[in-house]
């Protein structure tokens, strides 16, 4: 990938770079196609699937995380993707290798290219990672970053989008690639929804049917909060007050946390008007959602 990525710059050619877990989506795919807006039709939208390790607790779903290559790659061929990069984990984490992917990097050590095997290197942004998601997930987005930065050195992208979906990633990331200088452009890109409001995600298959319909009560919530604010400031507290009761309409749903906080810093708010940002994290039984927008 790396050898590719520099060939095509060095022949003049605009790298768009879209990073995702798989198990594609219309949200997904809206990315590639801003990617695509970016680099125009010469330059190459390059799409990364790899479901990394790193960014799951022990307790979280990696092992049954939804992984369909076939139809990811199909997804991706319809939507003239140019290239899909899957790297192994042996490849992305020597370490933890198991079997697949063993011989290419003893054949690599033979010759020299690669000198140890073994990973120890993580990159860790300090302030913005330690609120909602970094809160409820400690270890989370020292894995995005670390594989993000992987990513960035192995595809050497001129620009890189990402989904608003995940604020406060996007948001981690944009800080990332200032604070450590990677040239590349970061762009984010608004949350594709479900006919019904739901938030287009991967785990939206692990919902069964009356979980799925419960779900959009994210959205409700988010929806609701936006009217509450509409002709006044409300002071956040009451507000979240408000909201967990109105999310006792949908019996399924647990909320783990809703925060109102500043875009930049992300920085919890206090009176919440037009215009703060809102996240939520809900459990459906096991699964785990998030959603977000300004209000
Ligand atoms: P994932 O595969 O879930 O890790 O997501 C890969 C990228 O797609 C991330 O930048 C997400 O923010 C973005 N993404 C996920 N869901 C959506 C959505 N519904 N709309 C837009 N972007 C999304």
């Amino acid at each position: 990938m790396q050898r590719l990525a520099q060939k095509l710059r060095r022949a003049g050619t605009r790298i768009g770079l879209v990073p995702t877990m798989g198990y594609l989506h219309a949200g997904h795919l809206s990315l590639a196609r801003e990617a695509r807006r970016r680099v125009g039709k010469s330059g190459v939208v390059v799409v990364s699937i790899y479901v990394n390790p790193t960014q799951f607790a022990p307790t979280e779903d990696l092992d049954k995380y939804p992984r369909d290559l076939q139809r990811d790659l199909r997804m991706c061929r319809a939507e003239g993707v140019d290239v899909v990069f899957t790297p192994s984990d042996a490849e992305m984490y020597p370490a933890r290798a198991k079997t697949q992917g063993q011989r290419g990097l003893a054949a690599r050590a033979a010759s020299g290219h690669l000198r140890s095997t073994g990973f120890s290197t993580y990159v860790v942004e300090e302030n913005l990672g330690r609120v909602m998601e970094g809160a409820a997930r400690p270890a989370h987005f020292r894995g995005v970053t670390t594989v993000v930065a992987k990513l960035f050195n192995l595809v050497l992208p001129d620009v890189s989008v990402f989904g608003q979906k995940d604020f406060q990633q996007a948001a981690i990331i944009q800080r990332m690639a200032l604070d450590l200088n990677f040239p590349v452009h970061i762009i984010v890109a608004p949350t594709h929804r479900e006919k019904d409001g739901l938030a287009m995600s991967s785990r939206n298959k692990y919902l069964d049917a009356e979980q799925r319909a419960q779900a959009v009560i994210l959205f409700h919530a988010l929806r609701a909060a936006q009217a509450a604010v509409a002709k006044k400031p409300v002071p956040a507290a009451r507000l979240k007050k408000d909201l967990k009761e109105f999310m006792t309409a949908a019996p399924l749903a647990r909320l783990d946390y809703v925060e109102f906080f500043d875009p930049a810093t992300l920085q919890p708010i206090s009176m919440v008007t037009r215009g703060t940002n809102m996240a939520l994290a809900v459990f459906l039984g096991k699964t785990r959602l998030i959603d977000n927008v300004r209000l």
